[in-house]
């Protein structure tokens, strides 16, 4: 099968340039990716009923004979019109067929066809129009429906399948070793590719679907450990001292002991004998930036260089404005890199980490742009390590010796999930606020009360504060810079003495950081803007976040974005504004309105979205699977967890024969740009 990921797709009888040009575009440009193209549902031929026990009204499949030669109408306007009587041996049965001119060339006479489309009439006339129909033996049970795209339909993407399946070896090469096919009770390659496209039997599909999903989640498991074995190998950079205290010194404010917690165990991974893979989870405010540096300081003063990467901008130059502040008077050089700094910049920053001048640097995934090499790269963070792939982390880690490596993240997910997505990462959890922080009141409103919020903000921009609003999302236009600049516009007639500030994802990197820094030094009074202050931004003296049309977020995003406040001494208040009247929608806002309690957020969230949805906005920066599920599939992935342990343990780098194919299998899966190297 390997070798028909080298076939274009266009090499198949039947697929030109058009159309190949459209299989490209439903991700499968070769007649191996055409394979791995599974339907998305099954029309079912097989359970057909007699005339009499269709169902008026419902799309029916019925077995009849033709009982008479189609008769020919033609109709006012020229059009063509045929009736054809079938029998089903009791009942008869009138199909109307439009325009077609072959019919009386497709249903002879005397020969029994499965007519499937919606039956009309009434008790004693059934009638189907335009049904679509197949010769009696012709028929398969279940016929396949692709995922289809204007110009190519399922129909044709089937046919293509077709031939492609022709193309295949028989006896086929498995990427599953035999042993773990039989003991997972797998079928074959050969057998489930055949019967996930075009049935035998519904037992037969259930077959063929078990093993791809299995196969999937085997592959998802390996490329993870793989990429976690570069990690998890002896400690090259263990630390001799623990400068935590040290450094607790220098802030502002006493740790939380969930903060201190953290600290501790993660410094004892950085002087145990395997370097440190460490997760952390906790709550939005919940402090993870001291911890992150007083990691990276513990780091500098044992002459290790540390390396923080952050998603966005305006986050990187947040972390770099705190840390820096907090870290160069304890003698730690600390730089700034993202792509808007100067050529000129860039290249002394890139000059100093190779040197080994810079102690720690901060910035975005400008950070594993090739030009970056380090002197002696102990320590990794990546922050918010939702926005980016697993691919995006091991790049940054690749840059030094197997680094000691922390990621971030404030959206909780089930620990089981956890455990199974992150593998061998241990767990810190920040599950403490720091002490004074108010409870943040949420208050959902519908859009008539609005006038009154305005003057709600505008009393507390009297009492010299700050406030956010998330502007409106405007319906069929992609411009979120016309809506942001239309409402602030309309906002000035409420607002005429407010400095309002605006930001936008268009915005170029430089502008968006000069906003933000106004509204933080408080030039501004309200920000108004899109979902890009969602993570991590930090300003105390805000105290009202505003979200219009809430109803359009999900639960996790709207708790980032209220966690924009409530960070200083300031009671804060969160205003939900949505005029959603669905029930869905009314239950999301309650959720927001009765806790602020991540972990409880991101449960409800999963329960009221579902899985697919949940992991549908690619949380996880894992690949996209195509057939299986992780939350559905659990099982499955506890079983394909320990075939990739198995497998593993014999052949760590899947370098034997026949671990070939699956090793090509894990390559495709995390698609080989994305930093996984083999
Ligand atoms: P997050 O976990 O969301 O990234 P941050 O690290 O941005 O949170 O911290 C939120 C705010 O809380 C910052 O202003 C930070 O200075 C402050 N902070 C962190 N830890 C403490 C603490 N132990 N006591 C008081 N304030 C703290
Ligand atoms: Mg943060």
């Amino acid at each position: 099968m390997a070798s028909l990921y080298s076939l274009k797709i266009t090499d198949i009888k039947g697929v030109g340039e058009k159309r190949g040009k459209l299989f490209a575009k439903l991700g499968a440009p070769t007649a191996g990716d055409l394979l791995r193209f599974y339907p998305r549902d099954y029309e079912d031929w097989g359970n057909y009923v007699s005339i009499s026990a269709s169902i008026i009204g419902d799309v029916n499949v019925i077995k009849a004979t033709v009982a008479e030669r189609p008769k020919e109408h033609r109709v006012k306007g020229g059009m063509l019109l045929y009736k054809v009587t079938v029998t089903d041996g009791f009942t008869d049965m009138v199909i109307t067929f439009f325009n077609n001119r072959f019919i009386p060339n497709l249903l002879k006479e005397g020969e029994t066809y499965l007519f499937r489309g919606k039956v009309t009439g009434g008790f004693h006339r059934r009638e189907m129009a335009s049904p679509e129909f197949l010769a009696e033996n012709k028929a398969e049970d279940l016929v396949p429906i692709y995922p289809q795209t204007e110009g190519l339909s399922s129909k044709l993407i089937a046919k293509a399948v077709k031939e492609c399946i022709k193309l295949l070896p028989s006896p086929m090469k498995d990427p599953i070793p035999e042993d773990i096919r039989k003991g997972n009770g797998l079928c074959s390659l050969e057998y489930a590719i055949n019967n996930i496209h075009f049935p035998e039997s519904r037992e037969a599909l259930h077959t063929a679907s078990s093993r791809l999903i299995f196969e999937e989640l085997l592959v998802l498991q390996l490329g993870l450990k793989r990429i976690r074995r570069k990690i998890k190998q002896d400690n090259r950079h263990p630390v001799g001292s623990d400068f935590s205290t040290e450094f607790a010194s220098l802030l502002p404010f006493e740790m939380t002991g969930a903060q201190k917690r953290a600290v501790a165990e993660a410094v004892a991974d950085m002087m145990s004998p395997n370097p440190m893979n460490r997760l952390i989870q906790g709550d939005v405010g919940s402090g993870k930036t001291a911890v992150a540096a007083s990691l990276c300081y513990t780091a500098a003063k044992n002459g290790l260089q540390a390396a923080l990467m952050a998603p966005t901008e305006i986050l990187a130059a947040q972390h770099y404005q705190s840390l820096h502040a907090l870290l160069e008077p304890a003698g730690i050089k600390v730089e700034l890199l993202t792509g808007s700094v100067s050529a000129k910049n860039k290249k002394l920053i890139y000059e100093e980490l190779n040197n080994g001048s810079i102690h720690l640097v901060i910035g975005t995934h400008a950070l594993i742009s090739e030009a970056v090499t380090f002197h002696n790269l102990g320590l990794v963070i990546t922050d918010e390590q939702h926005r980016f792939g697993v691919g995006q982390r091991s790049a940054l880690a690749e840059k030094g010796d197997n680094p000691h490596t922390l990621v971030m993240s404030a959206t909780p997910i089930p620990r089981t999930l956890a455990l199974m997505i992150y593998g061998d990462l241990d767990i810190s959890v920040l599950n403490e606020l720091p002490p004074g922080r108010q409870k943040i009141e949420t208050y959902c409103i519908d859009s008539q009360k609005r006038h009154r919020a305005y003057g709600y903000i505008q009393k507390h921009l009297d009492e010299g504060r700050q406030a956010y609003i998330i502007c409106p999302l405007i319906e069929e236009s992609d411009s979120d810079m016309a809506s942001v600049t239309e409402y602030a516009e309309r906002l000035k007639e409420f607002f005429p003495t407010a400095a309002i500030g605006l930001l936008h994802g268009k915005m170029k990197p430089a502008e968006k950081d000069r906003v933000m820094e106004e509204f933080s030094e408080g030039k501004t009074d309200i920000l108004v803007s899109t979902t890009v202050v969602e993570v991590g931004v930090d300003v105390p003296n805000a105290v009202i976040m505003m979200i219009e049309n809430a109803e359009r977020y999900g639960l996790s995003q709207l708790h980032q974005l209220r966690g924009r406040v409530g960070r200083g001494k300031y009671k804060s208040t969160c205003i939900l504004v949505t005029d959603a009247q669905n029930d869905e929608a009314q239950s999301r806002m309650k959720i927001m309105c009765s806790t602020s309690d991540g972990f409880r957020i991101a449960d409800e969230d999963l329960r009221l979205r579902g899985p697919g949805d949940f992991f549908g906005q690619r949380q996880h920066g894992l690949p996209r699977l195509k057939i299986a599920d992780m939350m559905e599939n659990m099982d499955v992935m506890t079983k394909a967890q320990a075939a990739s342990e198995y497998i593993l343990a014999n052949d760590p780098d899947l370098e034997q024969p026949e671990h070939r194919a699956l090793r090509a299998e894990t390559l495709r899966l995390f698609d080989k740009n994305a930093g996984l190297t083999f």
